[in-house]
Formats: C-alpha cells, structure tokens, sequence
C-alpha cells in the first residue's frame, strides 16, 4: 500500500448528493479496494498510476469547522473513500473530524463497510442526528473476498448488531446487488433484528472500466452466468432489475420493512 500524508486546506467539500450539504473524505483512496468501486475513477483525476486500492492519501489539516457550516446542515461521511478503513486505526483522521463535529447540531450519515466504526461509539453516542450506513451484498464470504478486500461479513454483521444496542440508528444497504449472486432475502433475514431501515442499490456499470472488470470476473469465476450479465450490462436489457425491484417491494411490504431504492 503506498501511504501518502498530504496537508490539505480543509476537509470539506459541497454536496452532489441529493438531501446532503457537505461530503467529508478524510482520505483519498480506498483500502476496501472493490472491483466495482464508483470512486476508483479518482485515481486518474489524482495522477496515480497504482490500482484502485493499493493507495492512500491521508488528509492531515488544520482546519477548524464553523458554526455557520455545520448546524443545521447535512454532512454524509465518506462519498469516495471508506473513513473507517484499516489505516484509520492508525491515523484517527475520521475520529479527529467527530471529535470537532460533536460540537454541532447538525445531521450526520456514515456509510461504512469496516467494523472499526465501534471504536468510535463514545463520539458516535453523542450526535443526536446520526444514521449509520452499513453495506452488505453477500453473506458468502468467499464472493466477499472476490469482490472486496478487508472487510469480513462477520465483522459486518457484528457492527450492524453492536451499533444498534448502542442506540445508534442503523441502515443495511444491500448494495450493489449483484445479478443472480445477491441473496437479499437471506441478508435481511441474518439482520432483520438490527437494521432500523435497508436501502437496496443495484450493480451499475456505467464506467468502462469497471464494467470489463466485472464482466471478467463472472466470465472466469461465474461462467454460467455469463449470458445472463452481458444481456444486462452489455445489451442493455432492465428486465431483470425491473422484476427485481418489483419484487423487493413486495418483500418488504410483506415483511413490514422500512425500505428504499438508491
Ligand atoms: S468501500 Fe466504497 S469507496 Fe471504498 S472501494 Fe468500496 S465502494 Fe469504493
């Protein structure tokens, strides 16, 4: 893993994302380093040679956060990076940040995959409008392994249950939901106790890139399903996710589960 340590001005940065004000990426760079990563366009933006996943740049700064940019306000944690990846066990980069946010009255979202978020229970106790995202799109830890690093579905599971004896609102998002691979009824049983809410994103390859990669692996690893991937992602056909979602609907009206689509 190249490790950088670059001084930057301030952490912040304005919203894209619908209902949310400000993103907070306390690194740049992703140790989780999945295939289908969304953010992994960043490392030509940033001039980086390595693969996805084998860099980080850890944000030191000095910036102070204001009262006028943060009450009141939405901030999502992180959009392009996971804030509890491995390093930040090292770094405190992410705890550093709650620990000014704390301060605030303001809303807060997390998406996380790592269980090291819990060591942040004692900050995470004391923001009232906090929502904890924490994404799982199998409970097979061999395709986990396959598509993500660092970060076992244990792990997960038990994040998911201690955050929320801990009073912290949590979200499962069943995401991305690979084709004919993601068992969400089975990811909804395992944590149905827990989750406060699901929120259900399918696998998108709109990235060139991204798409040759996946299209790769089911091609090696999943070769029966082949045909089924490439008449989705490469001839365009929705069939499969317009039933799905359908579907899913169904499923948590049926289960009384509070839900939504991204
Ligand atoms: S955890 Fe999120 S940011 Fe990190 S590699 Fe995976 S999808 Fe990308």
């Amino acid at each position: 893993m190249k490790i950088n340590e670059v001084n930057v001005n301030r952490f912040i940065a304005k919203s894209k994302v619908f209902g949310v004000d400000f993103v907070i990426n306390p690194y740049v760079g992703c140790p989780n380093a999945c295939m289908y990563c969304y953010a992994s366009f960043l490392r030509n933006l940033k001039g980086y040679n390595e693969e996805w996943g084998t860099f980080l740049d850890v944000k030191r700064t000095n910036y102070k956060l204001k009262k006028l940019s943060v009450e009141g306000k939405h901030y999502l944690m992180s959009s392009s990076t996971d804030c509890y990846n491995l390093y930040e066990e090292k770094y405190e980069i992410t705890r550093n940040i709650l620990k000014q946010l704390i301060n605030f009255d303001f809303t807060l979202t997390i998406e996380t995959k790592n269980a090291l978020i819990l060591r942040d229970i004692d900050l995470l106790k004391q923001i009232k409008k906090l929502k904890v995202v924490i994404s799982l799109n199998t409970l097979d830890d061999k395709f986990r392994k396959d598509i993500e690093k660092n970060s076992k579905i244990e792990d997960r599971l038990k994040t998911i249950k201690e955050l929320t004896k801990n009073g912290i609102y949590t979200i499962v998002a069943i995401s991305p939901i690979f084709p004919y691979l993601t068992d969400y009824k089975a990811i909804v049983k395992k944590t149905k106790d827990y989750a406060k809410e699901y929120e259900f994103e399918f696998l998108n390859l709109k990235s060139m890139t991204i798409k040759k990669k996946v299209l790769k692996y089911i091609n090696e690893y999943h070769h029966d399903l082949y045909i089924k991937y490439a008449k989705i992602y490469l001839f365009n056909d929705n069939t499969y996710f317009d039933n799905l979602k359908e579907e899913i609907k169904l499923y948590c009206q049926e289960e009384k589960i509070k839900y939504r689509f991204k």
